[in-house]
């Protein structure tokens, strides 16, 4: 079968003479008919530079991009890139500026009016027609930008972090619109490529993850996502596949159990939670996102973020244990994950957090006995002592009060100061 895009050993190198440095590195993958592909992976890996690479707008320094077999010279006249924001002309209302891509695309001008307003009616903004582009939200007048791309008529539409400057309602409604579109096959495009820092967006919308790392950029995992539409965001199989593209970007291939202890009450050992604040967590990944390479020697750790060396342990421990980080040979270095963590929004960093302590032994426990607890809730002094079966009461208290910080960033859980109740967030999924 003729593959619809096919890159086959593509290496881009930018910079001159001693500053020449290689972007992207030997990439060959393929998307067929029918594929809503993501691309992930932390800043700097590429992935801009594959897709203008993709639609024609830059030549790779090696390899080859075929496009239905045939090799892609110039711009590809089938794919257009959806960016972060639109550029419309302020002087033109919603439906001229819909009605430019149309006469671009060489669509007479009888017929231009007609499509236009089809094509607005189809991203939901029936009745915006004359509006200008000043009177419209962000969101809106990325629907205009989903318009104009959509007037091309893509056989590849590629979306270059196409929802991330948008609110979080927005967003959501548009991702909503274009998987109506994209499944129900009402517009002809035969593909998607999808550029994105958010992993859950990711799992939530494609149907294969390609996941990048830098330095250089290359792709390091391809998995199918083997779940049916609509997704169910916080339904156990998505939370599984969710942990699943996590675990690929920690770098993570051990079994869990050797990786994360077992829970309390289970035989084996209950591995603690390491004492450590989220704003020191945040610290150390930041710090290690500025370094060359992102790692750095641990012993240097210690001076540069002013901490004592018991601290330093505690912080590299979680932050391997989380998978933001790994450390081999007196080294502390990134992983893609600890690296999207490092440069993700707050609301997309509580995310990530609580996706990847949700998998930790004592939490999963933690959160099956709230919602076996009656109403939902427990006192502190109930986990306190169950806690002590494995720990010494010091540590169970300490243990006790690291859940709570923890889970009350994640979002996973509540608690009541002054009653001393633990009870579960509402709407937070709990997979038990
Ligand atoms: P991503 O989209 O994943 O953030 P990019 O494709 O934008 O990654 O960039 C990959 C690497 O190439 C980065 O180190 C970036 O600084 C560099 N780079 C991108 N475009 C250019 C350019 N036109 N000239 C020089 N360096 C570039």
């Amino acid at each position: 079968m003729t593959h619809l895009l096919e890159l086959k050993g593509v290496t881009q190198k930018y910079g001159r003479g001693d500053r020449r440095f290689t972007a992207v590195d030997n990439v060959s993958l393929t998307i067929d008919e029918g594929e809503f592909v993501a691309l992930l992976g932390p800043s700097g890996c590429g992935k801009s530079t594959l897709l203008r690479i993709i639609t024609g707008l830059n030549q790779p320094a090696e390899g080859q991009v075929l496009y239905r077999g045939q090799p892609l010279r110039g711009v590809n006249p089938y794919a257009t890139i959806v960016f972060q924001t639109f550029a419309l002309f302020p002087w033109l209302t919603v439906q001229q500026n819909v009605e430019v891509a149309l006469k671009a695309r060489g669509v007479p001008p009888n017929l231009r009016t007609v499509r236009a307003i089809d094509l607005l009616d189809m991203v939901g903004l029936d009745g915006f027609e004359t509006a200008f582009p000043r009177e419209l939200s962000g969101g809106m007048r990325q629907k205009v930008g989903f318009a104009r791309a959509m007037a091309v008529e893509p056989e590849l539409l590629c979306l270059d972090e196409a929802f991330s400057a948008l609110d979080v309602l927005s967003a959501e409604s548009l991702r909503g619109e274009l998987l109506e579109l994209w499944q129900s096959g009402s517009i002809p495009t035969k593909a998607i490529l999808m550029v994105t820092h958010n992993i859950e967006e990711a799992v939530f919308m494609a149907d294969r993850v390609i996941v990048m790392d830098k330095q250089p950029g290359r792709v390091i995992a391809d998995q199918k996502i083997d779940l049916p539409h609509p997704r169910q965001r916080k339904s156990p199989r998505f939370l599984e596949v969710l942990d699943r593209v996590y675990a690929t970007l920690a770098g993570q291939t051990q079994p869990e159990y050797v990786e994360l202890g077992t829970a309390p009450g289970e035989a084996g050992v209950t591995r603690a939670l390491p004492d450590v604040s989220i704003g020191e967590l945040s610290g150390l990944l930041e710090f290690l996102n500025e370094m060359p390479a992102n790692r750095t020697d641990v012993y240097r750790l210690e001076q540069e973020l002013n901490l004592s060396t018991d601290a330093v342990l505690e912080l590299t421990e979680a932050a391997e244990l989380l998978g933001f980080a790994t450390i081999a040979k007196g080294d502390i270095a990134l992983t893609p994950l600890g690296e999207t963590f490092a440069e993700a929004s707050i609301l997309a960093r509580k995310e990530i957090f609580a996706t990847r302590i949700r998998r930790l032994p004592l939490f999963k426990w933690l959160l099956a006995m709230l919602k076996a607890a009656d109403k939902g809730r427990l006192d502190r002094d109930v986990i306190r002592l169950a806690l002590e079966l494995e720990f010494s009461p010091e540590d169970a208290a300490r243990q006790v009060e690291i859940a709570i910080q923890w889970g009350r960033y994640a979002e996973l859980l509540a608690y009541d100061d002054n009653t001393e109740t633990l009870y579960q967030e509402t709407g937070a999924a709990v997979a038990a």
